[in-house]
């Protein structure tokens, strides 16, 4: 029977940690961290993530700015928005929460953040920088996936990894971060042939699809470590994951829960970019 990973337990010792770092900063330059996060429109699933991140940031010590914008809100005053939030000093941290409204570029907005300020680092000169391996941010879902995959004392480094899903979000920047600590990384994806034989090979499988129960135990290695990054409802309405977590937790040495997986660390990671940017900024 695998071993969970708590990662509700690891997002707080991390987000403990940040907000310890935080004061610190504070006491030796004044500078209190800050992030903005813009929501255009009421996506209500948007409005909860950005009062999950609002409250992230009181609990560090952080200011918390929000922009929260109407739905008919154009790109040019969204772009003004953002570059008033740039030159701002009290800002280090800008997020712009997707989806956007569909008359507003998400890509041109993304690269008229800062990339100083892009605390997501979804900007392509950070997505450029990491593909080098000299970075200031990493993507947060990902970054929060290594730290879970850390806590299990398994090395990356000569194993076989499986990534399902290539998103920009989160499969690319997974691949890479693998890639980065030696890990012989495949990339799955809609078109891939044959799903079951690609993640049957793998040490360490990541789960990003969107798709409730698409792993199933057949498709797993005994012993594998199990990341289940999706987020789905089940057919009563119940939060679940991309992984058949009942039957995989029987083959898995180590898995994520949905919830209290890959999702809290997501917004523990924000947290360390914001006071990463908030370093940058006071030249720590
Ligand atoms: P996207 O929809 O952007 O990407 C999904 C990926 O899955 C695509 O690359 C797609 O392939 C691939 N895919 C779709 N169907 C299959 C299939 N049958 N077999 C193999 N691959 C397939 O999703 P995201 O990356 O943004 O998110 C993935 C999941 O993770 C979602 O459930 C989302 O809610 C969750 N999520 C959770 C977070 C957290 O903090 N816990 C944060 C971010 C996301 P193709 O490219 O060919 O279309």
């Amino acid at each position: 029977m695998a071993e969970l990973i708590n990662g509700k337990e690891i997002a707080a010792s991390v987000r403990e940690q940040v907000r310890l770092e935080a004061l610190e900063l504070k006491k030796n330059t004044g500078v209190v961290p800050g992030l903005a996060v813009i929501l255009v429109g009421d996506d209500p699933a948007s409005k909860i993530y950005v009062g999950n991140k609002k409250k992230a940031c009181l609990e560090a010590g952080f200011n918390s700015f929000e922009h929260i914008l109407p739905a008919e809100t154009s790109q040019q005053e969204l772009l003004e928005l953002i570059a008033k939030l740039n030159e701002d000093k009290s800002v280090h941290g800008i997020l712009c929460q997707l989806p956007l409204p569909k008359h507003i570029d998400e890509r041109t907005v993304i690269a008229a953040i800062s990339p100083s300020k892009d605390v997501d680092a979804f900007h392509p000169i950070n997505v450029g920088k990491i593909m080098i391996g000299d970075y200031d941010f990493l993507p947060c879902t990902p970054a929060g996936i290594m730290e879970l995959i850390h806590s299990t004392g398994v090395s990356v480094s000569g194993k076989k990894c499986t990534v399902v899903g290539r998103s920009n979000i989160v499969g690319k920047p997974m691949a890479m971060l693998l890639l980065h600590e030696n890990g012989t990384v495949t990339v799955c994806h809609s078109k891939t042939k044959d799903l079951a034989a690609e993640c049957r090979g793998a040490d360490i499988l990541v789960a990003a699809v969107g798709k409730a129960k698409l792993i199933t135990a057949d498709m797993v290695k005994e012993g594998a470590v199990v990341i289940d990054v999706g987020m789905n409802r089940d057919e009563n309405g119940k939060l679940c994951g991309d992984v058949d977590f009942e039957n995989v937790s029987k083959k898995a040495s180590y898995i994520t829960p949905v919830p209290g997986g890959v999702g809290p660390m997501t917004i523990a990671m924000l947290m360390r970019n914001t006071l990463t940017a908030a370093k940058l900024f006071a030249k720590l």
